[in-house]
């Protein structure tokens, strides 16, 4: 996003102003957003040629306000000059976006398989390797939905490991429609981020961790009113 922003230098009042293009991705949270700028500072001073700033940055988020810099390479044509003759890329500082396994305990305990398959995913998008992490969210859903199913009838297990995802969610789910149609969401934009060609072109990785991780919900809540009605059930003692 591009800001008119004003440029720094040390031991000196003089500034140069010009537009930058700030990232609109925060480090921390990995989320877009209008980031603030509130102050620069270059690497060397006001006559070099050849320069950078970095920009003292924060993120809008509400629940995540952190701060972070964000630095540009720059070039004067003539000394003591303020204006900024051309600007480069910005410059790569590596900050790795920390995302964490908040599913509830019963389904990272009910389903090992699918929690290694997620983690692994939410490490990869962290690196910032998304086409990986991608994949790794489809495979994900794959084993949870499976897993799940194959909790529910242990006596398909070998017909739903065969069988392909979209038909266990169509056959094996009918009972379930909203985590259907939640999983069947998830697989779409999955199949997406595995195949040459985007068939959903407004939907992206996102998306589908939402969709993913609300089918993780329901099916949390379902295994936790399982548990309830055979606590309620027991005889009394
Ligand atoms: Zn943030």
């Amino acid at each position: 996003m591009k800001q008119t922003l004003t440029v720094r230098y040390p031991q000196t009042s003089s500034t140069s102003s010009d537009e930058f293009d700030i990232d609109e991705f925060c480090p921390h949270c990995g989320q877009p957003g209008s980031q603030i700028v509130f102050s620069s500072m270059t690497y060397d001073s006001f006559n070099n040629l050849e320069n950078a700033v970095a920009f003292f940055v924060q993120c809008p988020r509400r629940n995540c306000k952190k701060f972070h810099i964000q630095a540009f390479p720059f070039r004067k044509n003539s000394f003591g000059s303020s204006t900024i003759a051309e600007i480069g890329k910005k410059i790569p500082y590596t900050y790795k976006v920390k995302h964490v396994n908040n599913l509830p305990e019963i389904v990272n305990i009910t389903f090992p398989a699918f929690k290694t398959i997620y983690e692994q995913s939410l490490e990869a998008e962290a690196q910032g390797l998304d086409q990986i992490a991608g994949i790794g969210y489809r495979k994900a859903i794959e084993f949870l939905i499976k897993e799940y199913v194959i909790h529910k009838q242990p006596e398909n297990e070998d017909n739903v490991k065969s069988k392909f995802l979209g038909k266990v969610i169509d056959e094996n789910l009918s009972e379930f429609p909203k985590i259907q149609a939640l999983a069947k969401a998830a697989v779409w934009i999955g199949n997406d981020e595995t195949h040459f060609v985007r068939v959903h072109e407004d939907k992206n990785i996102q998306d589908m961790k939402g969709f993913l991780t609300a089918t993780a919900l329901f099916i949390s809540a379902e295994l936790k009113a399982d548990e309830a009605i055979e606590f309620t059930s027991r005889t009394k003692s």
